[in-house]
């Protein structure tokens, strides 16, 4: 098995295409749509690493980030931000505000699955590498 990844986004083109690419490359990977989903199934299901949109319906990437940082049981998860940093200063918001990392959008389909796997605690890096 690969690493178990969560992906946070609610674009469902986005989504499909996340998770189509790191399935691809042998990788378990489950979506969630909104900020409540998204927590709910890091809660439950405790990935890997979890990828998250900022801007979703219900609560934004901020939120999330509050939320699993300060969590005990879930602050150990690398979180990574996806999102288009299209304004001066962004990257940083986004490393000051509880995110480990960030991929920029548009993702680049060709670095996507490389990019996700830096951001994994070594054990979990390899398809053979886990369990
Ligand atoms: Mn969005």
């Amino acid at each position: 098995m690969g690493a178990r990844i969560l992906v946070i986004e609610d674009n469902p083109d986005s989504l499909e295409l996340m998770t189509y690419l790191l399935k691809a490359f042998g990788h378990e990977a489950m979506g969630a749509m909104d900020g409540r989903h998204g927590l709910d199934m890091a809660r439950a299901e405790k990935p890997d690493v979890i990828l998250c949109d900022i801007l979703l319906p219900d609560m934004d990437g901020f939120q999330i980030a509050r939320e699993i940082k300060g969590s005990t049981d879930l602050a150990g998860i690398p979180l990574v931000a996806v999102t288009a940093l299209a304004m001066a200063g962004d990257k940083e918001k986004v490393l000051h505000g509880g995110f480990d990392g960030y991929i920029p959008k548009p993702i680049d389909p060709g670095h996507f699955v490389a990019q996700v796997v830096g951001f994994l605690a070594p054990g979990a890096r390899s398809p053979a590498g886990r369990r």
